[in-house]
C-alpha cells in the first residue's frame, strides 16, 4: 500500500494509472475505521483494479461548536487496517495544507442540503460536497462508495454527481451494525457503556417500525408515533428529529412504500447518533 500525502503527487499517481486503463474505485472517510468502513473498501475492491481510500477529517462539514477538535485520529491503526484489506493507495491530505488558505470555491446541493440533519448542522453538507468533489477531481474514480448509514448524505452525494455531469457511478453500500444492531459509528467511540446502552433504543425503534409495515401498516403518522413515543420515553436520550420521507427527494409522505425512508438522529449525552431504515430492503 502506498501512503501519500499531497494532493498533487496523488492526482500524478492517478493519471499514470488511468493511461494503462486501470479502473478505480474510491472510498472516502474520516478515519477511525470499523467494520462500515471496511465493508465499502471490500466492495471496492471486488468492483475495480485499484482502490483508494482516502482519511480527511473535514474541517468545512463541522460547525463552530461541533467535535472537530476531538474527532477521533487513529491514522497508525487505520494504516494497518487499510493494509490488511490490499487497499492500494491511502490518501492521507494534511489538514492544514489540503484547502489552499485562500479557498474560495464551494459545492451545495440546494434544498435537499437544509433538510434533516442539514436543519440542525447547518453548512455540514456544503462542507461535504465541497470536500468529496475536490476528491472526486483528485481521485478520477470510475466508482465512488458510501454507507447508507449517512443516507441524506448519499442522496446528496448523488445528486451532484448527476447535475455536475461527473463521469462518477455512485455505490451506496449496506448498514453495517454491531452485534446488538447498534449502527457502527467512529462516533460511537464517545459513548459510556451506560450510553451505548440507551443508545440502542435508537435502532430497536426502527427494528419495531419494521415490523408494523411487515404487518402491512403503511400510516406514516402511525409509524412516527410509535418511534416517537419509543425514543422519547427512554431516558438520555434527546430527539433531534424523526422523518418519513421518500428516497430521492427526502419530502414526508403520507403512506409506506418501497421507496421510504426513516430517518433518525439523537443526541445521546452530547453525542449525536443517527440511523435509517430504507423499506427498499425488505418491500418489493
Ligand atoms: P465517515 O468516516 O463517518 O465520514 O464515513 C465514511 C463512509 O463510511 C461514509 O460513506 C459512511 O456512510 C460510511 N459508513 C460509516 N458508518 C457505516 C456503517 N455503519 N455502515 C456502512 N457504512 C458506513
Amino acid at each position: 500500500m502506498e501512503i501519500i500525502k499531497d494532493s498533487e503527487n496523488m492526482q500524478n499517481k492517478i493519471l499514470l494509472l488511468k493511461r494503462s486503463s486501470k479502473t478505480i474505485g474510491f472510498v472516502p472517510t474520516m478515519g477511525a475505521l470499523h467494520e462500515g468502513h471496511l465493508s465499502l473498501i471490500k466492495q471496492a475492491k471486488k468492483e475495480n483494479q485499484i482502490v483508494v481510500v482516502s482519511i480527511f477529517v473535514n474541517p468545512k462539514q463541522f460547525g463552530p461548536n461541533e467535535d472537530y477538535n476531538k474527532y477521533p485520529r487513529v491514522h497508525d491503526q487505520d494504516i494497518s487496517l487499510c493494509e490488511k484489506e490490499f487497499v492500494d493507495f491511502l490518501f492521507l491530505p494534511q489538514e492544514n495544507t489540503f484547502y489552499d488558505t485562500n479557498h474560495l470555491t464551494y459545492v451545495e446541493v440546494e434544498d435537499l442540503s437544509n433538510l434533516h440533519c442539514g436543519k440542525s448542522r447547518p453548512g455540514h453538507f456544503r462542507g461535504v460536497t465541497t470536500v468529496v468533489a475536490k476528491l472526486f477531481n483528485i481521485i478520477q474514480p470510475d466508482k465512488a462508495y458510501f454507507g447508507k448509514k449517512d443516507f441524506q448524505q448519499l442522496v446528496i452525494i448523488k445528486k451532484m454527481v448527476e447535475d455536475l455531469s461527473f463521469p462518477i457511478e455512485i455505490i451506496g453500500c449496506p448498514i453495517i451494525r454491531d452485534f446488538d444492531g447498534l449502527a457502527l459509528s467512529s462516533r460511537n467511540k464517545y459513548l459510556s457503556n451506560e450510553e451505548r446502552k440507551v443508545a440502542l433504543k435508537i435502532s430497536q425503534s426502527l427494528i419495531k417500525a419494521k415490523e408494523f409495515i411487515l404487518k402491512n401498516e403503511k400510516d406514516s403518522q402511525f409509524i412516527y408515533n410509535k418511534i416517537f413515543e419509543e425514543l422519547n420515553s427512554s431516558e438520555g436520550i434527546k430527539i433531534d428529529y424523526i422523518s418519513i420521507v421518500d428516497d430521492k427527494l427526502l419530502k414526508p409522505v403520507k403512506n409506506i412504500s418501497k421507496n421510504t425512508v426513516i430517518l433518525i438522529a439523537c443526541f445521546v449525552g452530547s453525542t449525536r447518533l443517527i440511523d435509517n431504515l430504507h423499506c427498499a430492503d425488505f418491500l418489493n
